[in-house]
């Protein structure tokens, strides 16, 4: 085994400081201000080195009100209300052109404040933040009701005339994970807005500075007063006020299983809308006639990109007999492989973990895997010196019954099961209490098919893994959530159907 051992590199600060810190304020009815009811912070740290990058606002409940309530009176004002869908739009085109000038600090921010790889934040986050406002600015001006052609219960009624509307839920609360902290932000902004709600956010303690700095360009766009708000704090405190407050038509949720269940609970003593992405622990299948050139690196990048936080990481490896030797000598391989260093290091293959409590649990959740039974081909440690590394690990000769296949890990670590007949795919794949996502690595397009139909998954990828597409409806079945974002599925998620029903008073004057 050949471990690369390299932690963040000395030039690192040097990089870092390309990242232009945001003042720490917070965006309320327009503004950037102070929190005015709680005093306490919350230090940002640089997951590659463990250093305090600076402190920002832990707000409270007072604060989250006065956030709530500029909302409020914004959806509730004849400038919203009669602004025009395409100059809603408009806003959503503005930011994009914002965040495309400022993209470069932007991308060396998110690097800085979460420890994803810059080549990852400047291709994937920013990208995907600057299409998400674009994709949904266009999707402003197309929305519409339906004429609806009733059926009367008498022929009287046929003198009535019917159709729908498609009305925005009012106030949306945005709480977002700390794994893709300004993509998500956007994910739920921009179709808030596009639909025309108003939003407040509440972005991960773990990595807010993305979405504080975003709040300054937010300010800059031209947004009427209270249409974006964003506070910052804890989960127990400013998210569990933001759920409870009763002005709060809906929360739009991405983050892990057991918060999205207390949110769910909270959110039935105000009815509120609620759509959950939650967590995931989703199987790679390959199977005995897959091209193995595409296939291994496929199987390894499912896992090991973004230091395995990502929801729909594949983590789960299940490879049919005749090949698994091959398949598992060529994952540890690359595992053993993969550079770990700095997120700025444009040689960095692996970066850290958001944060020393990850980097436990991800330790003692591989450790009570070799204790239950299970292999490390690869990695099983943590990465030396300062930051929170863990190296990219492969676990084989997993059974369905551990720990480790059966929790989301949230880190590089893949579990791996020798499937002797492919007729048990189905059941090992859903023998799982997530269904969020899965990949089929086959050539024969017969059963590649059949399996994504019969596997319980909100996405199924063929011959690929974590292809995100705004287009495509994006959500989990089971634990892994409620609800789906993007695509047609967001006008659901952001939008409640009217009927307006109408008597046709003269109609009877023509006969
Ligand atoms: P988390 O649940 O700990 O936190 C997510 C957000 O919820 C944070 O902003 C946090 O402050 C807030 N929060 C915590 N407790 C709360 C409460 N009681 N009330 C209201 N808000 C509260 O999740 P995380 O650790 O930040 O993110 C990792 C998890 O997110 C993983 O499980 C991952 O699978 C999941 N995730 C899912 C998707 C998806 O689209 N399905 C995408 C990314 C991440």
């Amino acid at each position: 085994m050949t471990t690369q051992e390299q932690t963040a590199a000395p030039d690192h600060s040097r990089a870092a400081s390309s990242a232009k810190l945001p003042s720490g304020r917070l965006l309320i009815d327009g503004k950037l201000v102070e929190p005015s009811g709680s005093t306490k912070t919350i230090d940002a740290i640089d997951p590659a080195t463990g250093k305090s990058i600076m402190a920002f606002p832990a707000c409270n409940a007072a604060d989250v009100d006065r956030a709530v309530k500029a909302a409020h009176a914004c959806f509730e004002s004849r400038e919203w209300r009669r602004m025009r869908p395409l100059d809603r739009g408009r806003l959503l085109e503005n930011l994009a052109l914002l965040v495309e000038k400022h993209r470069d600090e932007l991308a060396a921010l998110e690097a800085l404040d979460s420890g994803k790889l810059l080549a990852v934040t400047q291709a994937i986050d920013l990208q995907f933040t600057i299409d998400g406002l674009r994709y949904f600015a266009g999707w402003a001006s197309k929305i519409n009701g339906e004429y609806v052609t009733h059926n009367p219960l008498v022929p009287e009624d046929a003198l009535y005339r019917a159709y729908t509307e498609r009305r925005p839920v009012g106030v949306i609360g945005g709480i977002t994970p700390w794994n893709f902290p300004i993509g998500q932000a956007i994910q739920k902004l921009a179709p808030a807005i596009a639909f025309g709600c108003t939003v407040v956010l509440k972005p991960s303690e773990e990595s807010s500075l993305t979405t504080l700095r975003l709040g300054e360009l937010i300010a800059e766009a031209g947004f009427p007063a209270g249409a974006v708000n964003i506070v910052t704090g804890l989960g127990t405190d400013a998210g569990a006020a933001l759920v409870d407050h009763p002005l709060v038509r809906k929360i739009a949720f991405t983050g892990s299983t057991a918060t999205g269940q207390r949110i769910l609970e909270a959110s039935a003593r105000t009815m509120k809308r609620v759509t959950l992405e939650l967590g995931g622990k989703s199987p790679t299948i390959i199977l005995a006639d897959a091209d193995l050139e595409r296939a291994i690196p496929g199987a390894a990048a499912a896992i090991f990109s973004n230091s395995g936080q990502i929801c729909t990481a594949g983590s789960r490896l299940l490879v049919e007999a005749p090949i698994y030797d091959k398949v598992m000598e060529g994952v540890s391989r690359i595992a053993d492989e993969m550079q770990m260093g700095s997120p700025f290091d444009p040689s960095t293959q692996i970066g850290p973990l958001i944060s020393a409590r990850q980097q436990d649990r991800v330790r003692s959740l591989v450790d009570a895997g070799v204790a239950e039974g299970a292999t490390a081909m690869a990695g099983g440690q943590s990465g030396s010196g300062d930051g929170w590394y863990y190296r990219p690990t492969v676990l084989a000769d997993v059974t369905s019954d551990m720990t480790v296949m059966r929790e989301e890990i949230f880190g590089p670590v893949v579990c791996a099961m020798r499937v002797e007949d492919p007729a048990d795919f189905v059941s090992l794949a859903n023998q799982s209490e997530y269904g969020l996502a899965a990949s089929i690595w086959t050539n024969n397009l017969d059963r590649a098919h059949i399996l994504a139909e019969r596997i319980d998954a909100g996405t199924v990828w063929l011959n690929t893994h974590n292809i995100l597409d705004l287009s495509m409806p994006f959500g989990g079945n089971k634990m892994s959530g409620l609800g789906r974002e993007f695509g047609t599925e967001a006008i659901n998620a952001f939008t409640e159907p009217k009927a307006v029903c109408m008597r046709l008073e003269s109609a009877d004057a023509f006969g």
